[in-house]
């Protein structure tokens, strides 16, 4: 019972975070959205969260996507971050409201086959390797434009904006830097039109970074630990 209060209170003090953030840099506050990562917590923290007025929800892998959204309210709107395996692609449904990793050619060809099959038009977000880690997953910013090209050729895909995770080890001033290269990518291509994109969102920020993300333009952040607590 103690454990579960505090994840409302967590939420609560999150939310004023996210709102004091919002006021500095005077945007609209409809523009943001709160992303509450659930990944690795039981249902029961995220009932908690439900209960303390969260409706969306993040999770990275889809077999625990698949085992614990049946359990929970089904007004809750799920949102898949991290790799998305090619072979997984096959379970998700009409429910995923976004796809945060759309990363690399393959999986832009699984979603619309699958997508033709199941009648389903998927909303994603292209994941850029801002910081060209080649550790990290996501496309160069130079390879976006190409990529941007061909989402045309697949209507069962729809490209929303760009997400992006902020190095681990980076100073402050790096991972504003790299927000900001992510905000002005957008800026520059919002521009240009493609055929099944729309450059709206922008998805970055958590629970280390998320105030930097909303100064530099985020649309969602994206945040676990500092709702749920540590994982375990
Ligand atoms: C785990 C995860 C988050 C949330 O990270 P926290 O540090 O717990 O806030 C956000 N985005 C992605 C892609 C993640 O995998």
């Amino acid at each position: 019972m103690l454990v579960n209060e505090e994840i409302e209170q967590r939420l609560v003090r999150v939310r004023m975070r996210v709102a004091e953030a919002i006021k500095r840099c005077e945007r609209d506050p409809r523009t943001v959205r709160l992303l509450a990562v659930s990944k690795t917590q039981p249902v029961s923290s995220i009932e908690e969260a439900y209960r303390a007025g969260q409706r969306a929800f993040a999770e990275n892998r889809v077999q625990e996507w698949l085992e614990k959204a049946p359990l929970l309210p089904n007004d809750c709107e799920w949102h898949l971050v991290g790799r998305l395996q090619t072979n997984k692609v096959k379970y998700l449904d009409q429910t995923i409201s976004m796809i945060h990793s759309l990363d690399r050619f393959s999986l832009l060809e699984a979603l619309n086959v699958q997508g033709e099959k199941r009648g389903i038009t998927w909303p994603t977000l292209v994941q850029v390797n801002i910081a060209e880690d080649p550790t990290k997953a996501g496309l160069t910013p130079g390879e976006v434009p190409d990529f941007l090209d061909s989402i045309r050729d697949f209507p069962y895909v729809k490209v929303r904006g760009f997400m992006t995770i902020g190095a681990l080890e980076a100073s402050k001033a790096e991972t504003q830097g790299f927000f900001r290269q992510l905000q002005a990518l957008r800026d520059t291509l919002q521009s240009r039109k493609w055929e099944g994109v729309e450059l709206r969102e922008l998805s970055m920020g958590m629970s280390q970074d998320f105030e930097l993300a909303i100064e530099e333009g985020a649309t969602f952040v994206r945040i676990g630990r500092q709702i749920f607590g540590e994982r375990g």
